[in-house]
């Protein structure tokens, strides 16, 4: 069937974000409520929503708003009728009567509850209608998180089932499992199991939030909020309402029962509004000391706050072997979270799922883990799992696998999808190549790159990498969730506290003669970029030959926020795509001044759509919905492109003194209105001396190598001053700008 039109009944949180998401695919949405008033301001929330949920503006032009009792003639119309009203049964019941009694024959119904079971829902309807119900279950923010749970009934019919989960993965994006009906379906059940072991476990063990969040984070592939600060942003009496339910539902030999019990610590906190982020605060707050903010933690023995610093464990690398492995309390705590993680997921297979894959994807598109528990127990190894677990009565599939021992049980990854993705061709690969920023794969007649480091932040091996791999066609693509965040901040900082500009010097020429290779080797090189792609990320993107870019990326030059300039041919290539355009041709200070502006102001795009605008991306550059598509995608590019030739190389004309002095007025004018300060007004001399080509006259045609050149020497003399260092430095030690 053909979804050409969809009624989404509810306009919160979840309704809004999935007429969002309906949108950002182009299918019209009729979004109701109880009045046209609350549907009319969930248009406006959508519209004023950070991160945003529409990947363009005029997206909303998409969504028509109206009320349950005047327009509810517009189910009749549709092909999907999504139920995202709060979760009370009686009310939902309602809705699903006149639902079934308005749309026409064969729409597909679905609910988007986080709790009631199919069962239940579905308890009035008849037979007939049975057949074209399900659950969706999304989750928030629905455009940025890849998890979709679709929950069938018996009477299902499931081709209708197929064709839903067949648009929901490709036009929408998600990743869509299939689970069966029980509490909390895959995700959560798991997700929520596991971190309230984190958190009963740091409170057995006498560990402080930020010791149980430094592990319970990175080191285990796990997002770094970890858990006391997932905790903070889901809201504690949200979480304590998520329990209550588990609580309920499951029978009491379930192992959720025992680390789902009320902490006195965490009640006190509800009680007092200690709800967290979207409250006064909870684990961690903001307190202001001598008009200063400062974050403070919780103590989880007496409840008082004091000043919070990170925890530095050593390493934020993902190693669970390593952590496990350590002799303390931080190793002992790992292995104890750890393992009663992998115990209760494997306990619950079949029950939840037959396919104990699903888990793990559940657990990596829901909870944004690198692995889920059963790779997680992959990892750790088979031989060494059982040496170290004490008991594991009744549960049949950690029984089966102490039996056969199989090192090798886990199988294909990402069973749930038909698409060829890149996690799935990753253990059929051959692995070339490996060091601490990336990995080198050939698959076919073709090469992968995947950075691995932190953000994918990059440094003299991720070009070493890139370099060696354009022996073949090449993608550069990723499972992490940033293509690249930019260069490694903290690498170039090492060098500049020993005062050894050389060896920065020496990695800005090779990044930069690394981006030129990618650009003019003999075989094809695709960027396919999702998250972050920022700075030298968006240099390695924008001097590939093609690009395939997920919907959900943050893409743009942001150099000079930390007192730099693009120096890896960014400043050379939004000049030369600038100066293409008709505008440029009639006048040539029109590029300069364009590119000035994008790069001085460091603007940025949250999508494709608003990527084009700016020149970060082309028209001909592929904009994919589905992350999952990426690969292939870029795949059928190289194929495409069997007779490729490598493009010209291109020259610049720019007036020099002439476009500087304008650029130099805007600055003044910025200074002087203190938008920008001392520094600021450097910066931008600095980038002004680029984007004008130097010492250059409109006549003296200027290579890409000068541009490179003009860029490294501005880099240079930027990465010197102690203003520019004092940018670095704050930014890492804080994520945000300095203005100096
Ligand atoms: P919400 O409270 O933000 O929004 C519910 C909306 O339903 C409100 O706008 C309300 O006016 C409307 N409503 C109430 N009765 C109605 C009726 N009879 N007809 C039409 N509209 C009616 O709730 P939410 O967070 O968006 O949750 C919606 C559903 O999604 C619930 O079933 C919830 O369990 C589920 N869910 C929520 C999340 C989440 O993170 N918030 C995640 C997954 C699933």
């Amino acid at each position: 069937m053909k979804i050409n039109k969809v009624v989404v009944i509810g306009s919160g949180t979840m309704g809004s974000g999935i007429a969002a998401q309906l949108c950002n695919a182009n299918v019209p949405v009729t979004l109701l409520d109880l009045t046209t008033e609350i549907s009319e301001k969930a248009r406006e929330r959508i519209l004023k929503s950070r991160p945003p949920l529409l990947v363009d503006k005029s997206k909303i032009n998409n969504i028509n708003v109206g009320n349950i009792n005047d327009n509810f003639n517009e189910v009749g119309e549709a092909d999907w009728i999504v139920e995202a009203v709060v979760e009370r049964i009686d009310i939902k019941h309602n809705i699903y009567e006149k639902i079934f009694k308005e749309r026409k024959k064969g729409s597909i119904v679905s609910s988007n509850t986080s709790s009631i079971p199919i069962k239940v829902l579905s308890e009035k309807l008849s037979n007939e209608e049975k057949k074209d119900f399900c659950i969706t279950h999304f989750f928030n923010p629905v455009r940025y998180m890849d998890l979709l749970e679709i929950v069938k009934n018996e009477n299902n019919d499931l081709e209708q089932i197929n064709s839903l989960k067949n648009f929901c993965e490709k036009d929408l994006g998600k990743g869509t499992l299939i689970c069966n009906d029980t509490p909390g379906f895959l995700g959560n059940r798991i997700g929520v199991y596991a971190m309230q072991v984190a958190m009963t476990e740091a409170f057995k063990m006498k560990l402080t939030i930020e010791e149980a969040d430094a592990v319970f984070g990175r080191p285990m592939g796990i997002p770094k909020t970890g858990v006391f600060g997932l905790y903070d942003l889901i809201g504690i009496d949200l979480m304590a309402d998520v329990l209550k339910s588990f609580i309920k539902e499951l029978p009491e030999s379930d192992d959720f029962q025992v680390v789902a019990k009320e902490i006195p610590l965490v009640k006190k906190l509800i009680e007092t509004g200690y709800t967290g982020r979207k409250g006064k605060g909870g684990f961690y707050r903001m307190n202001k000391t001598d008009g200063k903010k400062v974050l403070e933690g919780i103590n989880l023995e007496t409840g008082e706050y004091s000043i919070s610093h990170k925890f530095n464990l050593g390493s934020e690398k993902m190693d669970i072997v390593n952590l496990i492995n350590r002799k303390d309390k931080y190793g002992e705590y790992a292995w104890s979270v750890l393992s009663k993680i992998i115990k209760y997921a494997s306990s619950l297979v079949p029950g939840i799922t037959d396919k104990f894959n699903d888990i793990d994807e559940a657990m990596r598109l829901g909870f944004n883990w690198s692995k889920g528990p059963f790779e997680m127990l992959k990892e750790i190894g088979v031989k060494n799992f059982f040496e170290r677990l004490d008991n594991f009565e009744n549960n049949k599939f950690l029984e089966d696998l102490s039996k056969s021992k199989d090192e090798n049980f886990y199988g294909e990854r990402q069973q749930y999808t038909d698409l060829e993705t890149l996690g799935k061709i990753k253990p059929k690969a051959l692995k070339l190549d490996k060091n601490n920023s990336a990995e080198i794969y050939r698959f076919n007649d073709f090469n992968i790159v995947e950075f691995t480091t932190k953000a994918n932040a990059l440094d003299y091996d991720s070009m070493d990498s890139l370099k060696n791999a354009t022996d073949k066609p090449l993608i550069i693509i990723n499972e992490a969730m940033q293509f690249s965040a930019g260069v490694n901040l903290s690498y170039t900082m090492n060098f500049a506290d020993k005062g050894d500009f050389k060896s920065i010097e020496k990695f800005v020429k090779y990044f930069q003669e690394t981006c030129k290779h990618l650009k003019y080797s003999k075989f094809p090189v695709v960027s396919a970029p999702s998250g972050l792609a920022l700075g030298g990320g968006f240099e390695v993107l924008c001097q590939s030959n093609f690009v395939a870019s997920h919907t959900n990326i943050v893409v743009g030059l942001v150099e000079t926020m930390v007192g730099l300039i693009p120096a890896g041919g960014g400043c050379k290539e939004m000049l030369w795509r600038w100066s293409q355009t008709e505008e440029a041709k009639n006048d040539p200070d029109y590029a300069p001044l364009k590119v000035f502006d994008i790069i001085g102001y460091a603007k940025t795009a949250t999508s494709p759509i608003e990527a084009e605008p700016l020149k970060y991306l082309r028209p001909e550059d592929k904009k994919i919905m589905s992350r999952n598509s990426l690969l292939s995608v870029s795949k059928e590019i190289i194929q495409q492109n069997k007779d490729f030739t490598p493009p010209n190389e291109v020259s610049f004309n720019l007036s020099g003194k002439k476009v500087y002095e304008k650029m130099i007025q805007m600055l003044e004018k910025l200074y002087n209105d203190k938008i920008i300060l001392d520094h600021g007004m450097e910066v931008g001399k600095e980038l002004a001396k680029v984007l004008s080509g130097g010492d250059t006259t409109l006549e003296h045609t200027l290579s890409e190598d000068d541009l490179y050149k003009l860029e490294l020497d501005a880099f240079m003399k930027l990465i010197e001053t102690e203003k520019t260092q004092d940018r670095i430095k704050h930014t890492l030690a804080t994520g945000k700008p300095l203005v100096n």
